[in-house]
């Protein structure tokens, strides 16, 4: 076997692993894009080669951004994916599309590109092993995370009654959320996996109890309310936005959803009774939701994107919102550096905040500015137990930085684990002996 990395080794994004189960077979597992420059994994390596299959862990863009350029350039290449992944594809990738041409700047892809990628998907069924070649098998087995993710395992028959298996996990959480069940147990023989490609993105957290954190958010959201201040949490567009929304609706608190994720929430509600009433969407509303909500005597809730404040409509609402001390700001998710969303959570009240692009260009904050761990990753210490469940012999730990790889690694042993752990760098190559 033979394991190449692309990208996303030791960092999180821009995901692209190449492998090579046997001889005959060449595979490539995610082809996604760094978020921060919309940069690529490294296809030129690919060029010469031919790809039988490309599989896609699921939606999330450093996993899925770059596939359609991958699939222009590699035309021979079956590309599988789960129903629901396909479905998170089309939006983020559509929507790529589009903001690039409105800010008048190039694209990575052409529509046609695009076109062409969602035609050629195969979908794959959760738990269905397909044979890629003589003696391979493949299989997308349930991830939690986000919905249709999945984990790749492979097994390949070396003759009578033995088997070599290899995962990679692609993003993975053990914890129910309102839309996604955590992780299924994998199936009997996979409890002695040969080689296992894991990310680490919490590596170096131990997570507070998801229920309580959840709780904690309802309460404060209340309180908020309670005084007659406005709340707005800025989330990513796929996962944790619908997941945020869903466990306030639930709780008897009406809220306003917007931008991208209003249309991953309606993609996902076909088959769902979860479309609550207590969501509003701004599409609904005739003018601008900024303009019509943001004054409003009525204590306000809004769901809505960009997760860090760099653009869209949280943005504008923290920048109407920010200087008012009855009002809050959530953060449920990860803040990168040098973002609008990093700023808020260091603020310290009475602070200015700059608002690049917006009238005044700075704010004085005296809403009161909260984090919550509302993660779709499993943690560290939840990592290395499901690990040390599932032995393996090797493991690599890839969509980490160094913090998540350092963490994983010792809480791997102080289990006890002895077996090979070894950090993906890109442009590394692993070779495994059958
Ligand atoms: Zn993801
Ligand atoms: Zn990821």
């Amino acid at each position: 076997v033979l394991l190449k990395i692309l990208g996303g080794g030791d960092e999180i994004g821009a995901q692209c692993f190449f492998l090579k189960p046997d001889n005959k077979t060449n595979v490539v597992i995610d082809c996604g894009i760094r978020l921060k420059n919309n940069s690529l994994p490294d296809l030129n390596w690919l060029d010469d080669k031919k790809v039988d299959f490309l599989f896609i862990t699921h939606g999330h863009l450093d996993h899925a951004g770059a596939a359609p350029v991958f699939a222009s350039r590699h035309p021979e290449t079956k590309i599988r994916m789960t129903y629901e992944t396909a479905i998170i594809a089309k939006i983020l990738l559509a929507d790529t599309l589009k903001v690039a041409r409105k800010q008048d700047r190039p694209s990575l892809y052409s529509k046609s590109q695009f076109d062409d990628f969602m035609n050629r998907v195969e979908v794959a069924e959760f738990g269905e092993w397909s044979k890629i070649s003589e003696s391979t098998e493949v299989c997308c087995w349930p991830a939690g995370h986000i919905r249709g993710a999945s984990s790749i395992l492979v097994k390949r028959r070396l003759g009578y009654n033995r088997e070599k298996r290899l995962m990679v996990t692609g993003d993975l959480s053990f914890t129910d959320t309102p839309t996604v069940q955590g992780a299924k147990p994998l199936p009997k023989e996979f409890s002695w996996t040969n080689t296992l490609i894991t990310e680490a993105t919490n590596g170096m957290l131990a997570l507070p109890d998801r229920r309580s954190e959840e709780q904690r958010l309802i309460d404060r959201v209340k309180q908020v309310q309670a005084r007659n201040g406005h709340v707005l949490i800025p989330v990513f567009a796929v996962g944790r936005a619908q997941d945020v929304a869903l466990t306030l609706a639930q709780a008897g608190i009406k809220l306003w959803m917007g931008g991208l994720a209003q249309k991953v929430l309606k993609s996902q509600a076909y088959d769902w009774d979860w479309f609550h009433p207590n969501i509003k969407l701004f599409e609904r509303l005739t003018g601008d939701p900024v303009n019509l909500l943001a004054d409003s005597r009525q204590p306000q809730v809004i769901v809505t994107t960009s997760g860090m404040m760099e653009a869209g409509k949280s943005k504008l609402f923290a920048h109407r919102w920010a200087g008012d001390r009855k009002n809050a700001i959530f953060i449920p998710g990860w803040q990168a550096e040098e973002t609008l969303g990093r700023a808020m959570l260091n603020v310290r009240s009475g602070d200015w905040i700059e608002f690049p692009g917006l009238t005044p260009d700075r704010q004085q904050v005296h809403a009161e500015v909260e984090a919550f761990h509302l993660s779709a990753h499993a943690d560290g210490p939840q990592l290395a137990e499901w690990i040390y469940s599932v032995l393996p012999y090797h493991v690599i730990v890839a969509h980490s930085e160094e913090r998540g790889y350092k963490g994983l690694f010792r809480e791997l042993k102080a289990r006890g684990f002895r077996n090979n752990v070894r950090r993906a760098k890109n442009g590394k190559q692993f070779t495994f002996r059958y």
